[in-house]
């Protein structure tokens, strides 16, 4: 029937070079976005996309999602990325989706259809994943990433474990494609085994009485986690919060 865009990008600047590239692909419109989760990478370009196919155009998110970028999470994203990027998104303004879904709908698109999944928090407390029925590809946002670490600010380590085995059983044998680097079948196992990694060692030493820099020194020896440090893009700046975060989250967890 048209295009559907699964995410918009970073800025307005980006959203209007996704829609160049989508002209050389199809003359068909855009029909339809949806937005993933409320982290400004993923929506500010809906601009571009309202600009060019209008105010009408159906933006899908998570009623969660749907608030935050309504509220103070949106204009708190659209500045950060003016920060970030030296101002070169300057222009952008927010557009928040204006369509709310839920978990295990199925929107149908002619011979596409495009069934959503939800399993609580995991990356943010609201991550909806995209299946792509007729192809056996499912885009899952943050949820996990190639070979990239992912910011847990306001994520579970235990929630993604829990969403990975729901959304395995749910939709079965996939090509998962991660917002951040390529896809893969075999994504959400070999990430799952990354943030277990942080994960696991952090439970042990909140059971055996052992502090925070003593679980820092557990992670950064577990093989799962030593076998990815020296590849993975931000490994080196983020290992030390994400793993404070797994602890506080296994030291609630054993409360
Ligand atoms: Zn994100």
């Amino acid at each position: 029937k048209g295009v559907v865009v699964l995410d918009t990008g970073a800025s307005l600047q980006i959203g209007q070079m996704a829609i160049r590239m989508i002209r050389k692909v199809t003359d068909k419109p855009v029909i339809a976005v949806f937005n993933s989760h409320y982290h400004g990478d993923h929506w500010l370009g809906n601009h571009a996309f309202v600009e060019a196919y209008g105010k009408d155009l159906p933006i899908h998110a998570l009623a969660h999602t749907r608030e935050q970028i309504a509220g103070h999470e949106g204009n708190l994203w659209r500045s950060l990325m003016e920060r970030w990027t030296n101002q070169a998104t300057l222009g952008t303004k927010v557009f928040a989706p204006n369509q709310t879904v839920q978990h295990g709908q199925v929107f149908d698109y002619g011979d596409v259809q495009i069934k959503l999944h939800h399993y609580g928090r995991a990356h943010t407390p609201s991550d909806l994943c995209l299946e792509i029925v007729q192809d056996k590809l499912t885009y899952i946002g943050d949820i996990a990433m190639e070979n990239r670490i992912a910011n847990m600010d306001d994520g579970s380590y235990l929630g993604t474990f829990k969403y990975y085995e729901a959304i395995k059983a749910a939709a079965g044998d996939q090509l998962w494609v991660p917002g951040h680097g390529q896809g893969s079948k075999t994504l959400l196992d070999t990430y799952g085994t990354f943030m277990k990694g942080i994960y696991e060692p952090c439970e042990k030493a909140v059971k055996e009485g052992v502090g925070l820099d003593g679980a820092k020194g557990l992670v950064l020896k577990d093989p799962r986690v030593a076998s990815r440090a020296k590849t993975m893009d931000g490994f080196d700046s983020n290992i030390g919060k994400y793993t404070s975060l797994a602890y506080l989250e296994a030291e609630k967890e054993a409360f």
